[in-house]
């Protein structure tokens, strides 16, 4: 009997070997394509930017690959989907037609032979469009209220929306709704301050960073377009909302373009404006200068863009191809009052492709394709 004992062992062993190099082989077959679940990035009320990886072996193919999703759990290729062409194993695409303020589950697919293989499921939440809300038309560098985020970091007030950049310790921009429900008695309430909600350990830019710089705080949203109470006006006084503007420009050309938009107003319509700033380095009353303070950035030149509507409900849905859009790109020296603000018109488009941002991100493609490449040409006297 003793002899078989070890024979036995040996026996027990092989067996168990096999069973181990069949598991392994099995698995090895399984793991033939690997999806990672999608990272979603640039999300706006009704489209969403999707991108995942894709691990798969070269010998098989690729039927079809892309991203589906819908409002329930589990999305499959029987759902809303996007169908990606390409062999590239980064599988990337814009999903559109989304509806505002909707909670979507969205999955990367490929199907191979008569097998389609699905990675874990994202969640997608698309910006809610509340009518007059101040960033209405879209968030343009799909900035999020995320200190790591410091030179995008999304600040909402009751009066305005901006992008803070901590590293210029200026706004990117400021977007606001203007209609003629904004505009009473407050008088310009001067009270420039720090802003408090500035995270901690940032620096707090006041007023005195600009004392004798030879550049004006230069407001983004206008004190003028914030006069229904005192509350609103004094908050237009936030450095948060103040570039560093040449005079000539603020109190001239700038200034033109802001009358003109309250004159807009007056005559029946409501403004969706955003306004920022672009490069680096300006010339104030002192001459040429790329910072001032503790260590403001000067932009070297302005940008606004504007969309007009006539007094209404569901702004959103009376934006389409022949509402007025008016941009203009403004140095920031002394010399750009020599010419008036509308000689500056230039198309959304154009300003799109300097700064890297998206303008009315949540109107449809098929609509920013009409109004963004167009320069206003509508005659101003003023
Ligand atoms: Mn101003
Ligand atoms: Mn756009």
């Amino acid at each position: 009997m003793n002899i078989f004992k070890p024979l036995f062992i040996v026996f027990i062993f092989i067996l168990l070997g096999n069973l181990g190099y069949g598991q392994k082989r099995a698995k090895q077959k399984k793991i033939q394509i690997e999806i990672n679940s999608p990272s979603i990035t640039k999300v706006t009320a009704v489209s969403a930017f999707c991108s995942a990886k894709l691990s798969i072996k070269d010998s098989l193919q690729i039927i079809s690959k892309g991203f589906c999703w819908s409002l329930e759990k589990n999305p499959t290729i029987n759902s809303s989907k996007l169908v990606l062409d390409g062999k590239s194993s980064l599988l990337e695409g814009k999903l559109i037609g989304l509806i505002p303020g909707s909670k979507y589950y969205v999955k990367a697919f490929v199907t191979v032979g008569n097998r389609t293989i699905y990675s874990a499921e994202t969640l997608l939440v698309t910006q809610s469009l509340a009518d007059n809300s101040n960033i209405l038309m879209g968030n343009p560098s799909f900035s999020e209220p995320i200190t790591s985020c410091d030179s995008n970091y999304l600040m909402v007030k009751p009066q305005y929306t901006l992008s803070y950049n901590n590293k210029k310790r200026i706004p990117n921009w400021v977007s606001w709704h203007l209609s003629k429900e904004y505009i009473g008695e407050a008088e310009r309430n001067d009270d420039f301050r720090g802003d408090a909600e500035i995270p901690f350990g940032w620096v707090k830019v006041v007023p005195d960073y600009y004392a004798k710089s030879g550049f004006d705080k230069g407001h983004m949203c206008p004190s003028a377009d914030r006069t229904r109470n005192t509350t609103d006006n004094s908050a237009t006084f936030l450095m948060t909302n103040m570039v560093p503007q040449a005079p000539k420009n603020n109190r001239v050309t700038w200034n033109q373009l802001e009358a003109y938009s309250r004159k807009l107003v007056s005559v029946g319509n409501e403004l969706y404006i955003v306004s920022g700033i672009f490069g680096k380095g300006g010339y104030g009353a002192n001459g040429y200068a790329e910072y001032i303070g503790n260590g403001v950035e000067v932009p070297a030149s302005l940008w606004k863009v504007i969309a007009i509507i006539p007094n209404g409900d569901n702004d959103i849905e009376r934006i389409n191809g022949s509402t007025r859009v008016v941009a203009v790109l403004i140095p920031n020296n002394q010399d750009c009052s020599s010419k008036p603000w509308h000689s500056y018109r230039v198309s959304v488009d154009s300003i799109e492709s300097i700064t890297g941002y998206d303008f009315f991100s949540n109107i449809s493609d098929s609509i920013q394709v009409i109004i963004e490449p167009v320069v206003d040409t509508l005659r101003v006297d003023d």
